[in-house]
């Protein structure tokens, strides 16, 4: 039986047409991974901030932001 090692942090996108800026990943996140980002020019109000990436190197692959995010917005790889 062959084992994986996850080393620290993770590959993490965030599908900015979906994320609507709830900041629910920023919250759960244990690791401040996220931070909201307001949308230069947006109109929209229920468009006006994005999460963003800004420490991927902290992730620890719990994947709560993932089972929180309702737009299915978070894509996460783990770094083998
Ligand atoms: S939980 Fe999802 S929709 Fe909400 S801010 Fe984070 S990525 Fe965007
Ligand atoms: S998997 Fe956990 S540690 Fe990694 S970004 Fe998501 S909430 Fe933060």
């Amino acid at each position: 039986m062959s084992t994986v090692t996850f080393q620290a942090g993770a590959n993490i996108k965030i599908d900015e047409d979906e994320c609507v800026g709830c900041r629910k990943c920023v919250e759960v996140c244990p690791e401040d991974v996220y931070e909201l980002e307001k949308r230069p020019g947006e109109t929209d109000p229920n468009r006006e901030y994005k999460s963003i990436v800004i420490a991927s190197e902290k992730c620890i692959l719990c994947l709560s932001c993932l089972e929180i995010c309702g737009k299915n917005a978070i894509y996460i790889e783990g770094k083998q």
